[in-house]
């Protein structure tokens, strides 16, 4: 990714506010993955620890995963992880909100519409089913896959073993 991006004194003072107010302490590598978390918004383990290392160094995968966790844990951030899917962090954890996924190459991104989907959780209750997240999940092909199609057996390959990506699957694996 090689991408920088500029920590303003006043971004990490406000971000440093952010982790105080969820009682963690401020330290420089939980705001180096708070603001990887905006520059690369649903980034994977593996996307967000490159951003961590182009800003701070040498930084374990191990440590990035243990700062997103603590974030899901505190409401700064959230799981997104749709079928079939590597792990993706998103820091908009409160605010319903869908995703667009490519089913190539697991790109996703927000939906920013409103969606009245209070009749789906009214089915989904006389289901009997709790819902904790009314969130719904488009599925298709991203415009760069479109472009340049991947021959049918990556295709197939790239659903049934995201693994087979850069995305190591041991980025899945540390709960
Ligand atoms: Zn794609
Ligand atoms: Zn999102």
């Amino acid at each position: 990714m090689g991408s920088t991006f500029p920590a303003t004194p006043a971004m990490n003072s406000e971000l440093a506010q952010l982790l105080r107010s969820r009682g963690l302490h401020a330290t420089a590598q939980r705001l180096a993955v708070l603001r990887a978390l905006e520059a690369c918004p649903h980034g994977t383990v593996d996307e967000l620890t490159q951003l961590v290392r182009d800003d701070l160094g040498t930084v374990s995968k191990q440590a990035v995963y243990d700062a997103l966790a603590l974030f899901c844990e505190q409401g700064l951030a959230r799981r997104v992880q749709p079928a079939g899917s590597v792990v993706r962090f998103d820091p908009r954890a409160t605010d319903v909100h869908h995703h667009v996924v490519c089913r190539t190459c697991g790109a996703l991104a927000d939906v920013e519409a409103e969606l009245d989907t209070a009749a789906a959780l009214a089915v989904a209750t006389r289901l009997g089913f709790s819902v904790d997240e009314p969130e719904l999940v488009l599925w298709g092909t991203c415009a760069t896959c479109q472009a340049h199609p991947p021959s049918d057996s990556r295709r197939s390959a790239s659903l049934r073993a995201p693994s087979s990506r850069s995305n190591s699957p041991d980025s899945q694996h540390h709960e």
